[in-house]
């Protein structure tokens, strides 16, 4: 009987997230209007943001978590989606490249929103990477912020094919 009920569970059970490529159980609960998350994926991001949102020390790493699921999560070519990943692209690069502050991420993105013309960068392979579930299990406001430093890394690495493109809009968007 265990055997029988396990089986099924499988069978129908889990599905990988279409953006970090996370197998997770099939939900029909809420996912975001344009990122191209599953259900389950969208809940546990949403488990980190509460965490930040109800923690100042964990709140630091916030802008950085926002940038990382976005570009995790590309959803497919629409005006919203494009202007999206690049603006969260911008940052990163601005973070990684140019050491910025990840903690002046909104007011980079004022700056930046509608200079750079940007158009739908073909995502590359977003799975097999760090996702949302390997930031979860931080013990403390430290070990968050540096778990979601190395995720937001690996994930820019991911997308190196368009890092010149965005580096470009930086040199336009920036005064
Ligand atoms: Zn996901």
């Amino acid at each position: 009987m265990t055997r029988e009920t396990q089986t099924t569970a499988d069978a129908g059970g889990s599905e990988p997230c279409p953006g970090c490529g996370l197998v997770l159980p099939i939900s029909d609960g809420p996912t975001h209007a344009y990122f191209g998350s599953s259900a389950s994926c969208w809940a546990l991001f949403g488990e980190l943001l509460a965490r930040e949102f109800n923690n100042p020390e964990y709140f630091a790493a916030h802008q950085l978590t926002v940038d990382t699921y976005a570009v995790q999560h590309p959803g497919v070519p629409e005006r919203r989606t494009t202007q999206s990943v690049g603006l969260h692209l911008m940052t990163l690069c601005l973070v990684f490249e140019q050491g910025a502050d990840p903690g002046d991420g909104p007011r980079l993105h004022k700056r930046m929103v509608n200079r750079p013309n940007f158009h739908w960068l073909e995502p590359p392979r977003l799975s097999g990477r760090m996702t949302v579930a390997d930031v979860l299990p931080a013990g403390d406001a430290q070990e968050h912020s540096a778990l979601v430093r190395v995720w937001a890394r690996d994930v820019w690495d991911a997308w190196g094919v368009h890092h010149q493109v965005v580096r470009g809009w930086i040199d336009k968007s920036l005064v």
